[in-house]
């Protein structure tokens, strides 16, 4: 479904490479997570997905066509099709869990309507659904700053959904939740995916999740993959 060919990343001003030669592919289905230390490459990984990272060398073929890192346009529908969830939720406090929800949809419809908040019938009933979805069907006109953590997440689960895509990113999703709500979102996540069958793709720090919600782990190190294979098979070694 999506395949990078001999991708490098390395930032301004640095003398390293941050991602250096990957070449790998995922298929519709996987659920994968991304293992590594703080630095490894993780979080610029992802981001390739999306095309918010620019790759300094390198290809990404999605179903088979290169996407070209200069098509903005290209790239804007692939985001589109790619919901994201980041560690720190990146939600409007101040807007309830409904009006974060329907920022989801400005991704693929923002006209000036949509900015200042009306929306079809349909959307708003697409949104009340992916918020049922994630168990928080009574609390939709809550303020997104009154909630706990692990409520604040599924509101960027629901975001990600609204979306309706075809992968699902996440960004260390669970690395500023409680070990125990952390397993909750993980269960969410593994429900969704059986669900929609999405290819989603996480990064995590925890080894223990990773092995007991991935399909897959790739490990990286130093912006290179070092491990690509079963869960089962994965011995912690750094
Ligand atoms: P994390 O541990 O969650 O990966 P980091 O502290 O590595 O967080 O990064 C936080 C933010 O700072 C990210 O947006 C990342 O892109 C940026 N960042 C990380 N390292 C550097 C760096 N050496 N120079 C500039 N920005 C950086
Ligand atoms: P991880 O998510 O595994 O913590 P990152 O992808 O954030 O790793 O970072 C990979 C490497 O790139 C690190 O060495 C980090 O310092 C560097 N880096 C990340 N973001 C930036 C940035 N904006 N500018 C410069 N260096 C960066």
């Amino acid at each position: 479904m999506i395949e990078m060919k001999d991708i490098s990343v390395r930032y301004p001003g640095t003398h390293t490479d941050a991602l250096s030669e990957i070449s790998i592919s995922f298929q519709q289905g996987e659920f994968v997570c991304i293992l590594g230390k703080s630095g490894a490459g993780k979080s610029t990984f992802v981001r390739c997905f999306n095309g918010l990272q620019k790759l300094t060398h390198g290809e990404i073929y999605l179903k088979g066509n290169p996407v070209s890192p200069s098509n903005d346009e290209e790239w804007r529908t692939i985001r589109r099709k790619t919901g994201m969830i980041f560690q720190h939720f990146n939600l409007i406090p101040r807007l309830s869990v409904l009006q974060n929800v329907l920022t989801g949809m400005f991704g693929y419809r923002s006209s000036f309507k949509n900015l200042i908040g009306w929306f079809t019938t349909q959307e708003k009933e697409l949104a009340k659904r992916v918020i049922a979805d994630v168990g928080l069907a009574a609390m939709e006109h809550r303020r997104v700053e009154n909630l706990s953590g692990g409520q604040k997440q599924r509101v960027g689960i629901a975001r990600a959904l609204v979306q309706q895509p075809e992968i699902l990113i996440g960004d260390e999703p669970v690395a500023s939740i409680d070990p125990g709500t952390a397993e909750h979102i993980f269960n969410m996540l593994q429900d969704i995916h059986r669900r929609l069958r999405l290819l989603t793709i996480i990064n995590v720090h925890d080894i223990d999740l990773a092995k007991r919600y991935a399909t897959r782990i790739v490990a990286l190190k130093e912006g290179k993959v070092i491990f690509d294979g079963h869960p089962g098979d994965f011995t912690n070694e750094e």
